[in-house]
């Protein structure tokens, strides 16, 4: 009995899947921050290299993914696709279950599949220097990884509070040759006000986007980079998927229902566009489920408007569902997870009806976690643990139902980063925190009128 489909290394993608060139109507315009009109190729100029910018608007449907990327991620893709024999056992259900395991990275998650091709095409365009952020640590690190193979000097701005929840996180971008500070930090105007309005401050996400673009535009030598939300960061993800395609047929299935947490979008877009290909263009039923924290519930609680991607209102407004980019998250421990907006390409497909959205507080996530490592060995990321959440309730209905359904996990990111997470929810000190209704609508006041 297979639990393991290994596609051999020639055949793995050599080109990403863009869902746009697929998409019943363009994404709404993204808008400039100041003029509040569309922005053209010129406005992003200063962030981004150009050939993203190009991905960023592209409708060709298929982009070669360059032979210097390819050799890098060989490193580690294509990734394995397991089938989850022993939970399935464990839960006494008749449901397939396969997950696709993308913690076998140099950096344990997803977001090295992104970070290569973007250091990749600034090289190319001869950029010396990239700011960026991160919030549990995982964008940071895989970003160093990727800077570091092509000789690019980065700086991250690491949300405070995963800067001392996540110290190993820190030693790791450190490790690959990255200079990482706590975000606010005393660096940028921004972080600097945001530190006179509450030194402990924990910060979020949305802040630490607007400091290193601060740093960013302030220097001609740098850009900036962004590891979630972007078209072309979903765009260079889906090489999860169309791995998982070809690894599905190996398996001589094809999933009832694609199951992945979603922060700003990528890792489940990575595995869920080529699926909706399939939905869009050969009439495909297969379900499409993100599952997000209760804590910061974008899609299921937030509105369908346009707002900033970040924290101080410099980046880019785009339509998008939003919690309001003055949303402050509480402290979960699925740090990835606390973005208060959503991808323009998972928005669409919410408004298309192509997506169903979930929330689960910690506890019961954690829960699913740990069952889950005690049936299949891998310990989880906080973030993935989430969609495991969504998977074993998906299993446990097909026990109730006797259906066999076929599900398909994203697996986004082991765990071993996070273990001071799991001590505190084997300790019973993890909280699930109310949605916070008040500070959503209270931060929905605050989004621009355009
Ligand atoms: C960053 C991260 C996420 C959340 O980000 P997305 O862009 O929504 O994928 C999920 N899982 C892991 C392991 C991550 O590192």
């Amino acid at each position: 009995m297979d639990t393991k489909f290994i596609l051999p290394e020639k055949e793995m993608p050599s080109r990403w899947y863009n869902i746009q060139a697929d998409l019943p109507s363009p994404l709404p315009p993204v808008l400039h921050p100041g003029t509040k009109q569309p922005v053209g190729p010129q406005d992003l100029a200063p962030l981004f290299p150009m050939a993203l910018i190009q991905q960023e608007v592209s409708t060709e449907r298929y982009i070669d993914i360059p032979e210097e990327v390819r050799d890098i991620l060989k490193l580690w893709r294509p990734t394995p696709l397991y089938r989850a024999h022993r939970l399935e056992k464990a839960l006494g259900t008749p449901a397939k279950i396969y997950y696709k395991y993308e913690g076998v990275s140099p950096a344990g998650s997803h977001k090295p599949n992104t970070a290569v091709a973007q250091a990749y095409y600034n090289m190319k365009e001869g950029v010396k220097r990239i700011t960026t952020e991160t919030g549990a640590g995982q964008w940071g690190s895989a970003l160093a990884m990727g800077c570091n193979f092509f000789g690019i000097e980065l700086k991250v701005y690491m949300v405070k509070v995963s800067y001392f929840q996540k110290p190993y996180r820190r030693s790791l971008i450190e490790t690959w040759g990255a200079k990482v500070v706590p975000s606010p930090s005393t660096d940028t105007q921004c972080g600097r006000a945001a530190l006179a309005e509450d030194p402990d401050a924990n910060g979020s996400l949305g802040l630490a986007i607007s400091e290193a673009v601060e740093d960013c535009v302030g220097r001609e030598d740098t850009k900036y980079s962004l590891g979630s939300v972007l078209n072309h960061v979903l765009l260079h993800q889906t090489i999860i998927g169309e791995e998982a395609l070809k690894q599905m047929e190996m398996a001589g299935d094809y999933p009832d229902v694609v199951i992945g947490c979603v922060g700003g979008g990528s890792n489940f877009g990575g595995i869920a566009l080529p699926f909706a290909r399939d939905k869009l263009t050969r009439g495909k039923k297969t379900r499409l489920v993100a599952v997000e924290p209760e804590a910061c519930p974008s899609i299921t609680r937030g509105v369908d408007v346009y707002d900033y991607g970040d924290t101080a209102g410099m980046a880019p407004i785009v339509k998008m569902f939003t919690l309001g980019h003055t949303f402050a998250p509480p402290a979960i421990h699925a740090g990835g997870l606390r973005y208060h907006g959503m991808a323009p390409l998972i928005s669409e497909l919410q408004r298309l009806g192509l997506l169903e959205a979930r929330a689960y507080h910690q506890n019961t996530v954690f829960q699913a976690a740990v069952q889950f490592a005690r049936s299949e060995g891998i310990v989880p990321a906080p973030e993935p643990a989430h969609a495991i959440r969504a998977v074993i309730d998906e299993a446990l209905a097909c026990r109730e139902s006797g259906e066999s359904k076929v599900i398909l996990l994203a697996l986004s990111g082991h765990g071993h980063f996070d273990m001071s997470s799991y001590d505190k929810y084997f300790a019973g000190e993890l909280e699930d925190y109310a949605y916070p209704e008040e500070k959503v609508r209270e931060a929905l006041t605050h989004v621009p009128q355009v």
